[in-house]
């Protein structure tokens, strides 16, 4: 079987595509208000050529892919080219991380063409606090569209929650709450020094040791670390007491999941970033426009798997990485 390998002997088996940049939000961590500086559309890959770039990575044994965006479902065309992937035989999994705004029309045709799973980005339950961190958001519509992704039967449906002293914190009982009603599994995640909060100095940052002691107090159980979970992302898992629902959580700052990191992620132009905290890029587009047939295409991927730095540099040096954009690699 074949298989990618980067010198430090991790398996890529997964990858993170960016379809697009837009997003239908403005959430204030992510993205400023204005001023966004947009790629011309005919920068970003179309369809066939992502098909082709999924398909040829699966050549090279990845057999996970998650869509990610900005915003997926913003990019017209979507749900013909998850059936496309869907029908390469490699692909195992393939998710989607959505703000879901429209995923409740969306869920049910998503799962029949393949979208097994999705993590869903809900900061608060507060309609104005919803709004006031996404700028523009509306708390109805991604509810709705939770419901119709569990509906659905998605598999798990992963809520993600950026948690932010002074804004969203006092929440953090509540939300576990929300997602112990809906079966979901829910995820905390520290800001990350990158996009607009890395700007702002992520005067919110809560550190991820002081979220689960909260959750500790309110559940009035112990946090049982979940069986698997550590595995090779960046979130650790715990079962809650008895309960039906793990809790995940996403510490940006720790680098306990680079020993073990299995992905690349691909931006909606066409570069492969090989990790998140670090600025090298190899363009595929290019490879792509030039014309490279199959073979040439599967070598440049191999020599930029062959450039996988061991780990991020976010304790370093925050600054190096503030001003990407988060929108643009896809979280
Ligand atoms: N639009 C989709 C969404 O919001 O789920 C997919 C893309 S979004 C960039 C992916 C994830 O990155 C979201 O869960 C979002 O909360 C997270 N994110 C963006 N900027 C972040 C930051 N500075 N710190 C932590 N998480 C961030
Ligand atoms: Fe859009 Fe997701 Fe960024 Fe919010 S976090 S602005 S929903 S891409």
């Amino acid at each position: 079987m074949t298989r990618l390998i980067d010198p430090f002997q991790r398996t890529i088996r997964y990858l993170r595509v960016s379809v697009t940049d837009r997003c239908n939000y403005r959430c204030f961590y992510c993205m400023p208000t204005q001023g966004v500086q947009w790629e011309a559309r005919e920068e970003f890959l179309t369809f066939e050529e992502l098909t082709r770039v999924i398909r040829l990575f699966t050549e090279l044994g990845v057999d996970k892919v998650r869509l990610t965006g900005g915003e997926p479902l913003v990019r017209r065309g979507i749900l013909q080219f998850v059936r496309q992937l869907s029908a390469l035989p490699g692909l195992e999994d393939l998710s989607m991380s959505t703000n879901a705004h429209l995923l409740s029309d969306q869920a049910a045709a998503l799962r029949a063409a393949g979208v097994r799973r999705v993590n869903i980005s809900l900061d608060s339950l507060d309609p104005a606090v919803f709004r006031r961190i996404t700028r523009n958001g509306d708390l109805r519509s991604v509810l709705a569209g939770i419901d119709a992704a569990l509906a659905a039967g998605m598999e798990p449906v992963k809520i993600n929650m950026v948690v932010m002293r002074g804004l969203n914190d006092g929440e953090i009982e509540a939300m576990f709450d929300y997602a112990v009603s809906r079966g979901a599994d829910l995820r905390y995640i520290e800001t990350m020094p990158v996009g607009e909060a890395g700007i702002d100095g992520t005067g919110h940052f809560m550190p991820a040791v002081e979220i689960l002691a909260r959750l500790k107090r309110h559940a009035g159980a112990e946090l049982v670390p979940a069986k698997g979970g550590k595995g090779a992302g960046p979130a650790r898992y715990y079962q809650v007491g008895e309960g039906p629902v793990r809790v995940g959580v996403i510490s940006a700052l720790s680098r306990h999941f680079c020993d073990d990191c299995n992905r690349v992620r691909l931006t909606a132009k066409g570069d492969l970033v090989l990790c998140l905290g670090q600025e090298d890029r190899v363009s595929l587009r290019d490879g792509l426009r030039q014309g490279l047939d199959d073979e040439a295409m599967k070598e440049l991927i191999r020599a930029a798997i062959a450039r996988k730095p061991r780990s991020h540099d976010f304790n370093e040096d925050r600054q190096r990485v503030a001003l990407r954009h988060m929108s643009s690699l896809g979280g």
